[in-house]
């Protein structure tokens, strides 16, 4: 059994439709593939089509934005209720704040001279459930500016560059407590990679799983291998579940493709076992 629980489509910053998603992880030979899109469950129905006709199966998820001390940290979201209004609630306002600083970016970078416009940015997001820096990245590699994603990132849109601006996001403590409430079980995505880490060691750990976290991500691409195996010592001391994932994102991320890292199956099976004993909203089906 191969199993990758992490990827993206053109819902969010990947760069191919769902159906496109499906078939590309029944062809890389997975078995199980988790659509992971940022903040949005818009792209799982298709997936799910999809996967009927390719024998793989899709696990519906999100990769929700939150804060945790300070610092930005991605949670992943696997079969809540997509319709639990408190989740529904606040991936709207993440959502709302993530398309709404576009226009200041936008504005922030024409004042360093780059000839760019929130509907050249709009045009790059056009299928997804809001528009991020990923897609003013994807324009400036339009307009010749950078080469590439990460060198838009590098040089222009993370902290402390010309044109990053803050976006709302919620409590990672809050969220895992909603998306419990849907029905949920939750990871925390990559928590080492590309940040400071030190609130979200052993303790810190300890504190998220005592609000209801259920696993870590230790396979990332941004983990180091001395990291992932400090990483696995700390989710063996406190049972969380450990998996593996590529976080692919089409062409949008390089050395990030399908089933370079995967999930062992019986990892797998105790997060569908844990999701399948979590709190169903009141007279809300599961997707
Ligand atoms: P936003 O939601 O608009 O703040 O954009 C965040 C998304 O940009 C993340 O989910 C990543 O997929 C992507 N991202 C963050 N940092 C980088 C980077 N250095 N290079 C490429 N993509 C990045
Ligand atoms: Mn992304
Ligand atoms: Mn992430
Ligand atoms: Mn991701």
């Amino acid at each position: 059994m191969r199993i990758d629980l992490h990827t993206h489509s053109d819902r969010s910053d990947g760069t191919t439709s769902p159906t496109e998603l499906v078939r590309a992880a029944a062809e890389a030979g997975l078995d199980v593939v988790a659509l992971t899109d940022h903040d949005t469950a818009a792209g799982w129905d298709e997936a799910a089509e999809a996967a009927a006709a390719t024998g793989t199966t899709v696990v519906p998820c999100m990769e929700i934005s939150c804060k945790h001390a300070g610092h930005g940290v991605h949670l992943l979201a696997y079969w809540p209720d997509p319709t639990y209004p408190p989740l529904v609630h606040e991936l709207r306002r993440i959502l709302d704040g993530r398309d709404g600083r576009t226009p200041q970016i936008v504005e922030q970078l024409r004042a360093h001279g780059i000839d760019i416009t929130t509907e050249l940015v709009a045009r790059h997001g056009r299928d997804a459930a809001a528009i991020g820096r990923p897609h003013v990245a994807d324009a400036m590699v339009t307009l010749g500016v950078v080469d590439h994603r990460d060198e838009a990132f590098d040089r222009w849109l993370s902290p402390g560059r010309p044109g990053y601006v803050r976006r709302y996001a919620p409590a990672v403590e809050e969220m895992i407590r909603i998306v419990a409430d849907a029905g949920g079980v939750t990871v925390l995505a990559h928590p080492w990679g590309r940040r400071d880490n030190s609130d979200l060691l052993l303790d810190g750990m300890a504190r998220l799983q005592e609000h209801g976290l259920t696993g870590v991500e230790v396979d990332h691409q941004d983990h180091a291998p001395e990291q992932r195996a400090q990483l696995r010592a700390i989710a063996a001391e406190l049972d969380l579940v450990v998996t593996g994932s590529s976080d692919h994102h089409g062409a949008g991320k390089v050395d990030h493709e399908l089933g370079c890292n995967t999930t062992a199956p019986e990892q797998y099976e105790r997060l569908r076992e844990l999701a399948a004993g979590a709190t169903r909203p009141r007279g809300a089906g599961r997707a």
